[in-house]
């Protein structure tokens, strides 16, 4: 599936960011309430949100403001809030060299807001869970961390 996925990945993140030795066990990294500014790729109107990230690293570790990084440079181009929730768990697992990664978006669309629906209180939510993320313990911290 990921490899319909053309992306480039953002600058200065595409080798491995700290080779840091792991010596303590694997414990889930998570970023929370990452700002997303996007704009709906249909309607060319912003799309304003959060997204929560997690991985757990197996040999690599990243800045956790990387990650904040890495979600901005996605969200900065027009974008459908489904691709851009892939494309952020695709680059983190490229970077990360790991399939333990989650990602999470919840995200207001001025198009669902202004336009047809008028429904201003309505958000939209994607979410990938991959790897280690799709077992019952992991996935619940997660969501218990995120809430
Ligand atoms: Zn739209």
């Amino acid at each position: 599936m990921s490899h319909k996925l053309s992306l480039s990945l953002p600058p200065n993140l595409e080798n491995p960011i700290v080779a840091e030795q792991l010596n303590t066990s694997e414990e889930e990294k998570i970023q929370k309430n990452i700002q997303v500014h996007s704009f709906c790729e249909h309607h060319f109107v912003p799309v304003i949100g959060i997204a929560h990230v997690a991985y757990i690293p197996t040999e690599y570790l990243i800045g956790l403001s990387k990650l904040n990084r890495i979600v901005h440079y996605f969200a900065q181009r027009p974008q459908l809030q489904e691709r851009l929730t892939e494309q952020i768990a695709y680059s983190l697992k490229q970077i990360l060299e790991t399939e333990d990664v989650a990602v999470y978006i919840e995200a207001k669309h001025y198009c669902v807001m202004l336009r047809g629906a008028e429904d201003i209180r309505s958000t939209t939510v994607t979410m990938h869970l991959s790897g280690k993320f799709q077992q019952d313990c992991y996935r619940e911290k997660f969501f218990r961390a995120i809430r």
